[in-house]
């Protein structure tokens, strides 16, 4: 071989590699981008988790707080979602934005709060970047599909073992980068510390009275279709899961276990005056059964592997071939929601929280996740964030 040949075959593996980092670059950055958000007639305030802590300003770990307050005395009733957000039917909280009028009381929606976990698709699974959600008016909503834990490029390198703070509990490395074995946080400590903190000043400052986490599991794990509770709060959790049992949404009821730290419900109950509770749906999409990784397994639910494994008596939840679909996720979401908040209010009379326009039970395992959010032509006119 000449050598001008291999000049040639340099210059050209060389620009091959220019190419793919910059389309690389250009793929990955389109998921800096905040998702578009539409609020809905009940949203009164936005705000930013900078708000209650003024570092996180700037950076991607900085996310929207909407306030939706019905102007009646009540209780105040956070939302925290998108804490996971490869846990796709979290998108409730943005439903409960863009759809919900508050009747009495005030309702704190965080929709995304991990967004640097969202900046990212999960490294090595090839699990799609963005989800497109058809709307009622046949627009599409688009909605990055996101990972489990902060972005590397914001937090780097994982430690050997990941020490929770405050109690000493190790755990593997990587958890370092979830947000959900990070509270209380801390305004010292790592990126995902620092976010766990400004939610933790969100709760603390809004006078938080309830805070409810939004969650989806792998169906081969056991803590699934299931609400847990901080021991605090139990006969919240009693009430709410009978009610929600008697609607036919079957739901397991747990404690939160007192040695494992670091998870909202967890450490919020502990370190504020509020009320606790974490939810978990069944997510085909994060299992490690499942087949090809898509769009339409996010949104259909729908994989023979898993409809295997549950013959095999190797899931904690039914699983056939109607699957699990997004609909049906979203809308256990939902119910447990208002059976929450109805149950609150049982408990405490004197300071009632409710919301009108939220699809019940059967309605909203029956309309597309897309429908229930604003259309997207709202956007155009103006309307979102
Ligand atoms: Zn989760």
């Amino acid at each position: 071989m000449s050598a001008r040949f291999h000049m040639f075959t340099a210059l050209a593996v060389s620009a091959l590699v220019a190419l793919t980092i910059i389309l690389g670059y250009i793929s990955f950055s389109r998921m800096w981008e905040y998702d578009l958000i539409i609020p809905g007639p009940g949203v009164t305030e936005v705000k930013w988790l900078s708000d209650y802590f003024p570092p996180l300003k700037g950076t991607l770990g900085d996310s929207r707080v909407f306030f939706l307050d019905s102007g009646r005395p009540g209780a105040t009733v956070s939302i925290t979602a998108g804490i996971h957000p490869d846990e796709h039917a979290t998108m409730a909280g943005l439903v409960m934005v863009e759809r919900a009028r508050p009747r009495t009381g005030r309702l704190i929606v965080i929709p995304q709060c991990n967004n640097s976990a969202y900046t990212h698709s999960f490294p090595q699974e090839a699990t799609p970047q963005f989800i497109h959600l058809r709307d009622a008016e046949g627009g599409v909503r688009k909605i990055r599909g996101g990972a489990r834990g902060t972005n590397s490029i914001h937090f780097w390198p994982d430690p050997e073992v990941f020490i929770h703070y405050f109690t000493g509990q190790k755990l593997s490395g990587e958890e370092v980068r979830n947000i959900n074995r990070a509270f209380p946080g801390r305004p010292e400590g790592t990126f995902t510390e620092r976010v766990a903190y400004a939610i933790t000043r969100m709760v603390l400052q809004e006078k938080v009275d309830l805070n409810i986490d939004l969650h989806e599991a792998w169906p081969e794990y056991p803590f699934i279709n299931a609400m847990g509770v901080h021991e605090k709060n139990a006969d919240l959790g009693t009430i709410a899961a009978l009610d929600l049992n008697m609607q036919g949404v079957d739901i397991r009821l747990e404690m939160s276990p007192p040695k494992f730290r670091g998870l909202t419900y967890r450490e919020l109950g502990d370190h504020t005056p509020a009320w606790t509770v974490l939810l978990e749906t069944p997510n085909p999409t994060s299992g490690r059964i499942r087949g090809i990784t898509d769009e339409k397994l996010i949104i259909e639910g729908r994989d023979a592997f898993y409809v295997r494994a549950a013959q095999l008596g190797r899931t904690f939840v039914p699983f056939d071939e109607r699957g699990w679909p997004l609909s049906v996720r979203v809308a256990r979401h939902l119910a447990s929601l208002q059976a929450l908040m109805a149950a609150y209010t049982e408990l405490n009379p004197d300071k009632p929280i409710s919301v009108d326009d939220i699809p019940d039970y059967e309605e909203a395992c029956r309309t597309p996740v897309g429908e229930l959010l604003n259309p997207a032509s709202q956007a155009a006119k103006g309307g979102g964030l």
